[in-house]
């Protein structure tokens, strides 16, 4: 009895760390802080679906919990402007209490944008944050945010201070370099490794990468050097949340006497806001619409576009399709592609390469050169952030289990003790005192949440199944007439197929079900009363296995059953 009390309070009196997205996959980033009444949040991110979610648009962090206790949410702070950091604020906002978001300018204003695009939302209490800004989020928590570098500016990290202790969120980072050599930024860093910190989470993406990031210098001289070289137009193709290499290209364009042509809506937007918030200076003129672009001659011009991984909607599928209304490759062109290649998109970027190159313009990408340097940090800089921050105690979140394991190694090489990095899975509960951070063996909600359409979290495993049936094995609809007295077939049953087979070539097959449907029909006892749902149960069972038998395939089995 007295020992259950002592865990009790303890329990009560020790802060609470939960990730509810980001520790089983990248994206969906969502974690939480709690101490008593008071809990802060940090991201509300969404992640992009896989090949095992057919049809749907997003996933979201699963707030149940935060919802649970809305009336503790002090604050929700966003590290910076990308989808996976941003993208669920305005599923999960209302739910979690609306509570003030505090976010450096440009993600203040990318989220501010939008969240217009949802008007049934209520209005968003932002609060606009910079580097050395220390806050008071309630009465047990203190925030002091300092910069870092990642591709978009205004990437914030935080120190966290708690009752138990500093706490440490290095968010999506990596180290640029200076001419010489030196990691940007590290006596900051230093100064707060001073600062006693308890507990490091720092992200893990390119954790198992070697080596160190490649500058953003070396970068831009490559893409310079490129152009220098191209005779005719330059299309540049990147992620418009790349803002701060947008930026380095228009520099180079403009130093190279070229006009800079924007396709892609979100990459209008997100350059428009980095000029207005002063972020980017181009001169007068520089970008000039599409529309204009056969107004320039190919040697002074560069476009800037989005598609670099094969998207199907994006401009640079357009353009290699032939489908685009301004731009049509053509020989002489000179095609850049400035990002990596995310997982599972190689084979649309080798189709759009094959397509380009046919049509006698000139690609390159960034495998080939140093055109792409990635937003995440690998191993060295994520030792040299560890060195610099040296904490108690490590939990590398954003990324799957085999990323955080390779980050937990780095911290081994730094001389982090083994049993103080810590690998929680999404929901898992983790429990700090001041003289200690353990994952315990409580758990929260963080299970998937879908968003299909306008639709939030009513996709459910039924649907996902039904789906990849659909997609993989196809249909078969059944259509029984049936006397309703005597229950007998009245006619021959229609038999319709959708991706499962085609029926013309199929007479035989076809056949065969039409007489196992006559005669399942037939073998029900005539006293019986003809029930709909039995004997559509029947039809669904009973055909299944007959037609796996002749098919080796699963379709979705619907049968329709009219009585007349
Ligand atoms: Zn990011
Ligand atoms: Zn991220």
């Amino acid at each position: 009895m007295i020992r259950r009390k002592t865990i009790k309070t303890e329990e009560t009196e020790s802060l609470k760390f939960v990730p509810l997205g980001g520790l089983e996959e990248v994206g969906r980033n969502c974690m939480f802080f709690e101490y008593q009444d008071e809990i802060v949040v940090i991201d509300a991110g969404l992640q992009f679906p896989e090949e095992t979610t057919p049809g749907i648009d997003y996933i979201i962090p699963n707030v149940n919990y935060l919802q649970q206790n809305k009336n503790k949410v002090r604050a929700l702070i966003i590290t910076h402007g990308h989808y996976d950091h941003i993208g669920a604020i305005p599923y999960i906002i209302q739910k979690i209490g609306n509570p003030p978001i505090y976010a450096a300018p440009i993600t203040a204003e990318i989220i501010k944008r939008r969240q217009e695009d949802f008007p049934n939302q209520p209005k968003l209490n932002v609060i606009t944050t910079k580097h050395g800004d220390k806050i008071k989020l309630g009465q047990y928590f203190e925030v002091e945010f300092f910069d870092l570098d990642h591709t978009i500016p205004d990437t914030l990290g935080l120190i966290l201070k708690t009752p138990a202790g500093n706490m440490v969120h290095v968010t999506d980072f990596r180290f640029d370099y200076d001419e010489n050599e030196q990691p940007v930024g590290l006596p900051g860093y230093e100064k707060i490794g001073k600062l006693n910190i308890h507990t490091l989470l720092m992200e893990s993406t390119s954790a198992w990468k070697e080596g160190r990031s490649l500058a953003e210098r070396v970068v831009i001289e490559t893409l310079e050097e490129l152009f220098k070289a191209a005779q005719g137009r330059i299309i540049v193709g990147t992620f418009a949340s790349m803002i701060t290499r947008l930026g380095e290209i228009v520099k180079v364009a403009q130093k190279l006497k070229r006009k800079v042509f924007v396709s892609g809506f979100s990459m209008k937007t997100n350059l428009q806001i980095a000029q207005n918030l002063g972020y980017l200076k181009f001169e007068k003129g520089a970008l000039l619409p599409i529309e204009e672009l056969h107004k320039y001659k190919d040697d002074k011009v560069l476009i800037i576009c989005t598609g670099a991984q094969g998207e199907p909607q994006a401009t640079l599928m357009r353009v290699a399709n032939g489908e685009h209304k301004y731009i049509k490759a053509k020989e002489g062109d000179t095609f850049v592609f400035s990002s990596s290649v995310i997982v599972g998109n190689e084979y649309a970027i080798q189709i759009l390469k094959d397509n380009l190159t046919r049509q006698g313009a000139k690609v390159y990408q960034s495998m080939h050169m140093d055109i792409h340097a990635s937003g995440h940090g690998p191993k060295e800089d994520m030792k040299l952030m560890l060195n610099a921050m040296r904490p108690r105690f490590f939990i590398p979140v954003h990324g799957f289990y085999f990323m955080r394991a390779a980050n937990k190694e780095n911290a081994l090489e730094c001389g982090l003790p083994k049993n103080n990095i810590l690998l929680p899975d999404n929901g898992q509960v983790i429990e700090i005192t001041p003289n200690s951070t353990r994952i315990t063996d409580k758990n929260v909600d963080a299970y998937q949440v879908m968003v299909d359409g306008l639709g939030v979290g009513d996709v459910g495993e039924v649907v996902l199944r039904d789906r990849r049936i659909l997609a993989e094995e196809g249909m078969l609809v059944l259509i029984l007439t049936l006397d309703k007295e005597k229950g007998h077939l009245l006619k021959k049953p229609d038999i319709i197929s959708r991706g499962f087979i085609y029926l013309k070539e199929q007479a035989g097959v076809v056949e065969e079900i039409r007489s196992k449907i006559r005669h399942l029909i037939e073998r029900i006892p005539r006293h019986q009363h003809l029930d709909d749902d039995y004997v559509k149960s029947l039809l669904r069972e009973q055909l299944g296995t007959f037609i796996y038998n002749k098919t080796h395939r699963r379709p979705m089995i619907l049968p329709v059953v009219i009585e007349v």
